[in-house]
């Protein structure tokens, strides 16, 4: 299946990564800027203050249903992002999604057949879903 802006990207990220080709700077630099979007989410919270983050054992009662779960969970954020921590963020999104293309592109995967594949088992699994 083709998708024209997800085959357009891919395309573009082939292009341009050049200095970095190798399967081992592929897979060290998309290590590294997951870390960067922690560090991201991190900053948001300790530098800027725009958020917090509050977390505590969740209080689930034992005879609710599965479908009921998630009104008792937590993302424990408190706030929104600034202006600057949002773009912080999805700049370092970027480049992590970056280095998700090129590790898909070196091995000739396609990054739109991927979301696909991926929201059919989502779809199947629901909210069985354990990832
Ligand atoms: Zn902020």
């Amino acid at each position: 299946m083709k998708d024209l802006r997800s085959d357009d990207f891919q395309q573009v990220v082939g292009e341009c990564i050049v200095r970095h080709r190798s399967i081992l700077d592929i897979l060290s630099k998309h290590q590294e800027a997951s870390g960067r979007v922690s560090r991201a989410v991190a900053k948001a919270a300790t530098s800027c203050g725009c958020i917090s983050i509050q977390a505590e054992k969740p209080h689930i009662p034992e005879d609710i249903s599965l479908q009921d779960l998630p009104s008792y969970m937590s993302n424990h954020i408190c706030g929104e992002l600034c202006d600057d921590c949002r773009d912080a963020l999805e700049n370092e999104l970027g480049t992590q999604f970056f280095y998700l293309t090129a590790l898909c592109d070196t091995f000739g995967l396609s990054i739109y057949d991927i979301i696909l594949k991926e929201k059919q088992r989502l779809n199947t699994l629901g909210i069985f879903n354990l990832t």
